[in-house]
């Protein structure tokens, strides 16, 4: 087939969702990952498909841009680069490397094939807002000096990138502004709240809060976060565009620690721990923008997104550790 779509950072939890709807609506996917924070395993189910090949390679690497079928690729999905903070800090300078450097190669491909690129930028684009809730014309409030900037500024930097391209040479560029999102295909050792606190109360382990919990952020469910970016890679509306990406709901981190505990059913204890160094405070997306040109909206509120994580975790645990879980 010519019409190709190239999906970095497929091995993710994002991508991963990703390349299994593209296939499943029947496209050609090539999916290329460095393995650095994503598995292999997540695309097991793929490997054989003969609409799929797996590419395991850097995005940074120029060589990339010549590998075989590069030029039949007509959209073009960059998720590549860590998004839990525990991979993005041990990786700082990948981190700034695959966001910028990486973006540029992508963008590069997508000028020379006349392909759609969308970006998969962050909230972190906001830091820690001073304006509540973030619409996307708010510019944000971002520590250059500190451990979360690795992410946060070379995300910034890569939309600096994706708007050059756009008006430079007209490439059709979406960037979304994605905010928390989640499900089962996180790893269990990913670190970010959702599969920490999921992870602890299975295993009856403490669930950990940092600082006292009443830091907020507005949590995702994977399928809408999925449906959001295929409708804007679709939607010539998104071109040139910044949409965030999120769920409205607004909760804090100490609610979401009672709620994971309520519906496992955990006799875990809830600890406190301090809270990491520029840690937003709060956290939560204006979606007019998204409703407006995509008539996308969430449909799969926590209450509901977090039975079926605790129900898919709990069996991935049970299979994988004998049933110790239980
Ligand atoms: P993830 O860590 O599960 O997946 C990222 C993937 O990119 C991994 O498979 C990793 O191996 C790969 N990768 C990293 N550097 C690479 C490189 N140089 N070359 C090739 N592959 C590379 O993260 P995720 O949650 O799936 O996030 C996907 C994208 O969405 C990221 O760009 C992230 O910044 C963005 N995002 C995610 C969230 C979220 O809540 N999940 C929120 C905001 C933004
Ligand atoms: N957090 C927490 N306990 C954990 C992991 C995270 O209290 O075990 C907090 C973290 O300090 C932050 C929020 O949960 O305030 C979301 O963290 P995450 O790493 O998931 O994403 P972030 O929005 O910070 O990038």
């Amino acid at each position: 087939m010519e019409n190709k779509i190239l999906v970095t950072g497929a091995a993710g939890f994002l991508g991963s969702h990703l390349t299994a709807k593209l296939l499943e609506q029947g496209q050609e996917v090539i999916g290329l990952d460095n393995l650095s924070s994503g598995r292999k395993s997540n695309l097991e189910p793929y490997l054989k498909n003969p609409r799929f090949t797996f590419v395991e390679r850097d995005v940074c690497e120029r060589e990339v841009l010549a590998l075989p079928y590069m030029d039949k690729v007509k959209a073009i999905f960059h998720l590549a680069s860590p998004a839990s903070p525990k991979f993005y800090q041990a990786q700082p300078l990948e981190t700034i490397a695959v966001n910028t450097l990486g973006t540029y190669h992508m963008l590069e491909l997508a000028r020379r094939n006349g392909a759609k690129l969308l970006y998969t930028s962050t909230s972190e684009a906001y830091g820690d807002p001073e304006i509540h809730p973030q619409e996307e014309e708010y510019r944000g409030n971002v520590n250059t000096w500190g451990p979360r900037a690795c992410y946060d500024e070379s995300k910034r930097l890569g939309e600096v990138y994706c708007y050059e391209y756009a008006h430079r040479y007209g490439v059709r560029v979406k960037v979304a502004r994605i905010f928390n999102t989640y499900s089962a295909g996180l790893r269990n050792d990913d670190g970010r709240v959702i599969s920490n606190f999921v992870t602890q109360a299975l295993r009856g382990e403490p669930i950990t809060v940092y600082g006292d919990g009443s830091q907020t952020r507005s949590f995702c469910y994977v399928d809408d976060n999925i449906r959001g970016l295929l409708l804007m890679m679709e939607r010539d509306e998104a071109n040139g565009q910044i949409i965030n990406i999120g769920n409205t709901k607004e909760y804090s981190i100490l609610r979401v620690a009672e709620l994971v505990k309520q519906l496992t059913g955990s006799d875990s204890r809830i600890t406190f721990h301090p809270l990491p160094c520029d840690d937003p405070k709060v956290r939560r997306p204006v979606i007019q923008k998204a409703k407006r040109l995509l008539g996308w909206e969430p449909q799969i509120d926590l209450w509901e997104g977090l039975q079926r994580t605790i129900a898919a975790y709990r069996q991935q645990m049970e299979e994988q550790e004998g049933g110790y879980y239980s």
